[in-house]
């Protein structure tokens, strides 16, 4: 059998067939092209911000005083100073693509929350927990991947301390008109590839022991790694506004 060939004119676009939501016709060949992303095997894509390359902590700041983030850079990791506290990039976004990837430290220490936790915290207020949870139980909403407080991942794939994790989430940022929320924050994780949550709705910024409850705040906000005493490192750290 044949597959019947459109005239080559064709392969550019219709203009007689039907008028879709966006006010375009189908297979609209007016439409703008997507714009062209670079996205090398070993390497971010050519549109990201880097937050994170291995050779500065240039770009982040101490949550508690704003001043020099605090952390330090080893093996070309960053890596947590404990007691330090948290540190957050100077960017700040919305919607956004982000990729960044975590180790437990190999000389396993302590059990439960106090066994390589941090924390990504998507525009400072709401955790993805980071935690060494290989063979080390906890309460599910506090998993390693778990929207913390709220919602368990869907399943548990950290690799053994040592090895290096990746985190890919899209992130889609609460809306307010005023006071008043508008929509939720949703939020998309995987972990070493393997889904943890898909367009998950959250029920507020992350809190501890006590329900989450939004409170209105700014359209964007920064990247927040979490402070939790233990030796978690962090490398390749890109994002992608959406
Ligand atoms: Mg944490």
């Amino acid at each position: 059998m044949t597959i019947p060939r459109q005239p080559e004119n064709e392969d550019l676009g219709y203009s007689d067939t039907p008028v879709l939501n966006s006010g375009y016709t189908v297979h609209d060949g007016t439409r703008p092209q997507p714009p062209v992303v670079s996205a090398p095997a070993d390497a971010p894509p050519s549109d990201a911000v880097i937050l994170f390359d291995g050779s500065t902590l240039a770009g982040w700041k101490n949550v508690r005083d704003g001043e020099s983030c605090g952390w330090k850079i080893e093996d070309g990791d960053m890596a947590v100073v404990p007691g330090v506290g948290d540190v957050q990039t100077e960017a700040v976004f919305g919607d956004c693509q982000l990729h960044l990837e975590f180790m437990s430290p190999v000389d396993v220490v302590g059990k439960g929350q106090g066994r390589g936790n941090s924390g990504v915290f998507l525009m400072g207020l709401y955790e993805i927990q980071v935690l060494d949870n290989f063979d080390n139980p906890t309460y599910p909403d506090g998993t390693v991947g778990a929207i913390y407080g709220q919602t368990p991942p869907l399943v548990n794939s950290i690799r053994e301390p040592g090895v290096w994790n990746s985190y890919d989430i899209l992130w889609k940022a609460p809306a307010f008109d005023g006071d008043t929320l508008v929509s939720l924050a949703a939020v998309t994780v995987m972990l070493n590839g393997v889904v943890l949550h898909h367009a998950k709705e959250l029920e507020g910024p992350t809190q501890h022991k006590v329900l989450a409850q939004y409170a209105p705040h700014e359209a964007k906000g920064p990247l927040r790694l979490q402070d939790h005493g233990d030796l978690v490192r962090f490398r390749n750290i890109w994002m992608r506004e959406l």
